[in-house]
């Protein structure tokens, strides 16, 4: 029997093994999709204790606590931290086979040297073992980032967010005491409240805050456009180059500029639109967004198919993204198809993420890409990693072979964390070891040939290379072999 999460971990074969030791382990890593908050990392915080990193915002914890029938007050509520981590461990066992259960002690290993299982027995040990380090300076944000060799990071904001604290990070980033930091913070555009008129007065007060914080005042559609280009703009200048979109499907209803004239003039009379209407304002927004972001040479990112807010009840109490979402069931393809054929057919068509969050849309997505690869750069249209719900072992396994079936695997841009938490990023070894497994596997099989040297490029390519090629970055980031650094091998090894 092989031991719980020991360094062979996920890697079945002595091929994995290598391929993952000698050629993924120690690469660099590139988070182009997270949701950490850049506030934090501006100013290099320090967690009190084990529940603020892990527990505080991790809606994927509280929805296991919920389904394990524990309290609210535990979950979001107003429990002492210590009490609810102490819950959590008591989850924690319940938690066998969901990706969780890797993840927790995959952190628990990584960042804290803690080699036991979270239960009920060892909470007490473990939160004030892990609660003590986090107050030291070693574990401070940027440290952690540090800790897992992150290279990288892109946020994710909206366009009236005033960027302060990526303006910062990228002006001074040095702290009071002097401390230096060269990890590139960079923010990406996500106007998700821009093109949402489902509701007139958030609309309204969405439109009030887009004129403060560019000055322009707005009162027509054509202004309305001038003043969110002002802020594509601005978050260029900031050193943006991706876009991010959550969508339950793409929009691609045909429209007259008059007409979005017209359901713009609604909007801002705060008028109800009815569904037609919001879906050809969505869809003109999303041209619109899409050609700037080829002007620009930006990538843009989508992310299709959450059902979100589905428990009224608890999104009064709570608001949005408290773990209340799930996969839901839209049709992709067609709409999806049309858009990126009329970006296309203009030749404005900026390189593209697609991410689906119903499985069933995985070969969809993989086909999907193949009808836009234009041989102008390669892997110019994406399909992006298993998100969300789909980011767990069998999640990520399907969508590496539909891909490698379906388009090729080694032009893959390979994993992000899509996280709010900065103890998140074993997951980009979870994929590596997901990865290196599946090479593994079919070179013993031999059903690939046994050219380790060039199947672990492949393999450090879809870790690193591609997505800086991919993204332009080279510049950002120095060459990974210059900068690399030896991983400290964990306490288990
Ligand atoms: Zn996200």
């Amino acid at each position: 029997m092989k031991k719980f999460l020991d360094e062979n971990f996920l890697l079945k074969t002595k091929t994995a093994q290598q391929l993952y030791q000698d050629y993924a382990r120690g690469m660099p890593i590139i988070d182009y999709h997270c949701h950490l908050p850049p506030q934090q990392i501006a100013e290099d915080v320090r967690f009190e204790n084990l529940t603020q990193a892990w527990l505080y915002g991790d809606h994927y914890k509280w929805r296991a606590m919920r389904a394990n029938g524990v309290a609210e007050n535990y979950c979001t509520g107003t429990k002492s931290d210590w009490e609810k981590f102490k819950k959590w461990a008591e989850t924690v066992p319940y938690t066998l086979r969901n990706p969780l259960y890797h993840w927790t002690h995959l952190e628990l290993q990584r960042y804290f040297g803690v080699q036991e299982i979270l239960n009920p027995d060892t909470a007490k040990r473990i939160y004030d073992d892990c609660s003590g380090k986090m107050q030291t300076p070693a574990y401070s944000v940027r440290n952690l980032l540090r800790k897992m060799n992150v290279r990288l990071v892109c946020t994710t904001d909206d366009p009236i967010d005033s960027l302060e604290y990526h303006i910062k990070l990228k002006e001074d980033p040095r702290l009071p005491d002097g401390q230096d930091f060269d990890i590139p913070i960079l923010p990406a555009f996500r106007p998700d409240n821009a093109m949402d008129a489902s509701d007139p007065q958030k609309m309204i007060d969405y439109i009030k805050r887009l004129e403060a914080a560019t000055n322009i005042s707005i009162s027509s559609f054509d202004d309305f456009l001038c003043a969110l280009k002002n802020r594509h703009d601005f978050f260029a200048s900031v050193g943006c180059s991706v876009s991010d979109h959550g969508l339950e499907e793409i929009n691609a209803d045909d429209f007259t500029s008059p007409e979005i004239e017209v359901i713009f003039g609604k909007i801002h009379s705060g008028k109800m639109l009815d569904q037609d209407e919001q879906q050809k304002f969505r869809s003109a927004m999303l041209i619109q967004f899409a050609e700037w972001d080829w002007e620009k040479g930006w990538v843009q990112q989508f992310h299709l198919g959450a059902l979100r807010n589905n428990n009224s009840r608890m999104l009064q109490s709570l608001g949005k993204d408290t773990g209340w979402d799930s996969i839901g069931d839209f049709p992709q393809a067609r709409q999806l198809a049309k858009f990126l054929n009329k970006l296309d057919s203009s030749n404005k068509l900026a390189k593209t993420i697609l991410y689906n969050l119903n499985p069933a849309d995985n070969e969809l997505m993989a086909t999907m890409i193949g009808n836009f690869n234009d041989g102008s750069v390669a892997g110019k249209i994406q399909w992006g990693s298993a998100w969300w719900f789909l980011d767990q072992k069998d999640g990520m396994t399907k969508q590496l072979n539909t891909l490698s079936n379906m388009s090729l695997l080694s032009r893959f841009i390979g994993m992000l964390t899509d996280s709010r938490s900065f103890l998140s990023f074993p997951r980009h070894e979870y994929f590596r070891r997901i990865l290196c497994n599946l090479f593994g596997d079919e070179i013993e099989n031999g059903e690939l040939p046994n050219d380790i040297k060039w199947i672990g490029k492949m393999i450090q390519d879809i870790c690193y290379y591609n997505a800086q090629n991919y993204f332009n970055w080279q510049q950002q980031l120095e060459p990974a072999s210059a900068k690399m650094t030896p991983v400290e091998k964990p306490n288990s090894l």
